[in-house]
């Protein structure tokens, strides 16, 4: 068979409640081919943004579910001459945000595997059951490409028990599998071996701190390798201030809301996930219109990011005693790739520690990885662009390929 335009390539699939994000790239050469992204499935008014090589395409129709929105895709991609279940895709790679105590490496969706992750649902009871949906929908699809599950709190599976245990009845702790997981562990270690790589040194002789600063945001101290400790924990809710959700509260605030406010515990959830954050502070989580109303002079705006800076520098302080002084201190994401006012904020009066942003260089707009501490500084700081679909794709094609050679 010739070789097709998406021959060797890989789809990644990140399926939400109403969404699918799906990217179809190439593991090797990084290129990406196609890129999309499907809203408000199963309402009335759907909505599909699909770019394929170099040009858009727009539908708007009701797609009933995840199933009738992967289908209507494949037609997308059908319209451009890409037949993509004959088209040699070497896998899909899912990502899947809880692996609970079950997984910790990318795994090769089979139906064991399936009902493992369908088992764990309770834990994840926002992410996984949406995962599990664009599994099956693709697998309808394309049952004869390889699927394989990317876990985002597989990074952190060997967290150390005291960074990972909570200080809760032990009993209760075990039955319900509470503990710290951490998410957003494919950005963590792709964004910590990239910043090693580029330093030119080997992953395991370096002491970082990454913070990954997205819309959801969370940090990592990865000592030589090894992530210590993580900002998220048995949920993504814990650790910093997020777009809308809370990161750390006094767990009794949730009874206080409850006792005296009446409120139910699905209201308590969504309040803290989805109503918070710098969004509960003021109104808005878009960091860029953040920025513009801190320079406008707007108070609400202000606290939101004096909180979040406050948050911020409160974990790095903690990272640096639990490396004991660290190498390198990363940004990535969203505001860490584009917000210098955050990054200069976050490290700065810290000298004596060592770390000394340089304000010409963090200035600089830029895809690309890059230093912005000064060459005196002992601490490096740099910004690495995460790509968190990149690592799904070489993680799936590289269990897809090992199976198939074993197989
Ligand atoms: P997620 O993947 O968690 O949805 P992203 O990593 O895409 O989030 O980050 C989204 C955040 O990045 C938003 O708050 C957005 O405002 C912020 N962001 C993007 N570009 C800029 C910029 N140029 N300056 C400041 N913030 C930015």
């Amino acid at each position: 068979m010739s070789r097709t335009p998406i021959d060797g390539t890989v789809l990644v699939v990140n399926a939400g409640s109403s969404s699918l994000k799906y990217q179809v790239l190439d593991p090797v050469t990084e290129e990406v081919i196609a890129d999309g992204l499907a809203e408000r499935i199963g309402e009335s008014a759907s909505r599909i943004k699909h770019w394929y090589r170099g040009h858009d395409v727009e539908v708007e129709e009701t797609l009933a579910d995840h199933e009738a929105a992967i289908a209507r895709v494949l037609a997308l991609f059908a319209a451009d001459g890409v037949d993509v279940a004959d088209s040699g895709l070497a896998a899909v790679g899912h990502r899947v945000v809880h692996g609970g105590r079950s997984f910790f490496e990318p795994t090769l969706i089979d139906d064991v595997v399936r009902s493992e992750i369908e088992r764990i649902c309770p834990l994840a009871p926002l992410h996984n059951p949406a995962n599990l949906v664009g599994i099956d929908a693709v697998s309808a699809l394309l049952p004869d490409v390889p699927a394989v599950a990317v876990f985002d709190t597989a990074f952190f599976h060997d967290l150390p028990d005291a960074a990972a245990t909570y200080a809760l009845d032990a009993a209760v702790a075990e039955e319900y599998a509470v503990r710290r997981y951490g998410f957003h562990g494919t950005s963590h270690e792709y964004v910590s071996r990239r910043a090693a790589e580029f330093l030119g040194r080997d992953y395991a002789d370096v002491d970082q701190i990454v913070l990954h600063l997205g819309n959801g945001a969370s940090m990592s101290a990865v000592a030589g390798g090894r992530p210590v400790d993580t900002t998220m924990g048995m949920t993504p809710l814990e650790g910093l201030v997020m777009g809308t959700r809370t990161g750390d509260i006094d767990a009794g605030i949730v009874f206080q809301l409850a006792r005296v406010g009446g409120m139910s515990v699905d209201e308590i959830d969504t309040l803290v996930n989805k109503r918070s954050g710098l969004k509960g502070l003021c109104g808005e989580n878009d960091f860029r219109a953040i920025l513009e109303r801190v320079e406008a002079g707007d108070a609400a705006a202000r606290l939101a990011y004096d909180v979040y800076l406050h948050r911020l520098r409160r974990y790095i302080g903690a990272y640096l005693i639990e490396l004991g002084g660290a190498d390198a201190i990363v940004f990535t994401a969203g505001v860490g790739e584009n917000a210098a006012a955050v990054r200069a904020d976050s490290l700065a009066g810290l000298e004596k520690f060592g770390i000394e942003i340089d304000a010409e260089r963090n200035a600089v707009r830029s895809s690309e990885s890059r230093v912005i501490s000064t060459e005196s500084s002992e601490v490096t700081v740099l910004v690495v662009p995460t790509n968190e679909e990149l690592a799904i794709a070489r993680q799936a094609v590289a269990v897809a390929g090992s199976t198939s050679q074993a197989g």
